[in-house]
């Protein structure tokens, strides 16, 4: 007998990935080109110049120690980069001994709720659309998670649903901002509520609550748009941050946790991070990429092409009769399914071959994600698709 959840996770694709296998196996048929695959968040831009440089020269170092295991927190000198980076950009009193280093988001989110659970009843809480994966995180980690609907007018936190679904049993609020899918930017107004309600009832229960910032999009903003940073608004928030969207880098699985001194048992919380990551195998984070950061620390993303992108495809779809959930950041558009069908759209477009996600799979059915980290003509010959796929979906 093997265990059948696993049977079942391993059996099944997410969504998203369903869209994205059907994409590349289309490309063999009909060719790249005539595939239009908006389905996965693959940055479509190169990493920054001072990244490929980085790999280079360390490439030409002792390869026994760039390929070689690090401390499963991670590499001293690199933690230590991150700490000053964090000081100078956020004004936090960051310490290399508060940060462990990831493989990516999805295992710093993934180590920090198994850290926090400890039986079947502890609930995580988490507002649609959410990344989709936190329904596959949380259960498999022992816990619950709690989905909350959004306020589908501004797509902003819903304070008072959240605040309803707070028990004795909560352990941590997940929370995604810049967020997939939608792209909304949570304010320092917002947060500073939330706050409050998480302080509040944290003393009704006589427990902390966490709140799990996962912020792999922290950098992918545009216009005048302020992320604030979770740490200087909450005491017990926990950062999970990733190297994958910003620097394009999300096949080489670089990121880290950041626990500031602030938060409740804080000299608790690391150890018990890394004995999750000891737990489920993790060793440390890839040796090369660590010490590729600790080069790299204060480079920040070109954001031309995905601007570009966000505005002829919005503009676009606007133009055909879409409506569009305007984004602060990250680089998804979040649209009405014509109808209220995400699902039968996302069908109909499969059809033409163009794969957009239905909401759904965040939680937030009627509404469809479209990627646009992709080439600009990819945008620019999908959208008399998008167009006639408008009509026929509307018709009477
Ligand atoms: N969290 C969110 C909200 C994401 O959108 C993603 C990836 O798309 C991840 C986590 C996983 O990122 P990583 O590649 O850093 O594990």
């Amino acid at each position: 007998m093997i265990n059948p959840d696993m049977l079942k996770l391993g059996s099944t694709r997410s969504g998203i990935r369903e869209l994205f296998e059907f994409a590349q196996q289309r490309a063999r048929i009909v060719g790249a080109d005539n595939v239009f695959d908006f389905s996965i968040g693959n940055p479509s831009v190169a990493s920054p110049l001072a990244v490929t440089d980085a790999i280079r020269s360390l490439l030409t170092e002792d390869p026994v120690l760039i390929h070689g295991y690090t401390s499963a927190q991670g590499l001293l000198s690199t933690r230590k980069a991150i700490a000053s980076h964090l000081h100078k950009v956020h004004g936090v009193q960051a310490a290399p001994e508060d940060i462990i280093m990831t493989c990516g988001a999805a295992a710093g989110v993934t180590m920090t709720i198994r850290a926090l659970t400890t039986g079947r009843d502890d609930e995580f809480l988490v507002q649609a659309p959410y990344f989709a994966e936190y329904s596959v995180f949380v259960p498999a980690q022992g816990g619950r998670l709690v989905t909350i609907a959004p306020d589908f007018s501004t797509f902003d936190l819903n304070l008072p649903a959240i605040e309803q679904a707070i028990t004795k049993n909560t352990k941590a609020v997940l929370l995604n901002s810049p967020n997939n899918p939608s792209g909304h930017v949570s304010t320092r107004g917002t947060l500073d509520k939330l706050a409050a309600i998480l302080s509040r009832k944290a003393d009704e229960f006589g427990h902390p609550i966490f709140i799990v910032s996962d912020e792999p999009y922290r950098e992918l903003v545009y216009g005048d748009i302020d992320v604030p940073y979770l740490p200087n608004v909450y005491a017990n928030s926990i950062v999970c941050y990733s190297y994958s969207k910003s620097l394009s880098l999300p096949g080489e699985r670089i990121g880290y946790v950041y626990v500031p001194q602030s938060a409740a048992m804080a000299n608790q919380l690391v150890p018990a991070i890394l004995g999750s990551a000891r737990a489920m195998g993790y060793v440390c984070a890839p040796s090369l990429f660590q010490r590729v950061i600790e080069r790299t620390v204060d480079v920040l993303p070109d954001l031309a092409t995905y601007t570009e992108n966000r505005a002829l495809l919005s503009d676009g779809l606007k133009a055909i009769g879409y409506e569009v959930v305007e984004p602060d950041g990250a680089f998804y558009l979040f649209v009405k399914a014509p109808n209220d069908d995400a699902a039968a759209f996302s069908a109909l477009a499969k059809q033409d071959d163009v794969l957009v996600v239905p909401g759904d799979a965040f939680g937030c059915p009627g509404y469809l994600r479209i990627s646009y980290c992709v080439k600009r003509a990819t945008i620019e010959r999908a959208l008399p698709r998008f167009a006639r796929l408008f009509e026929k979906s509307t018709a009477p």
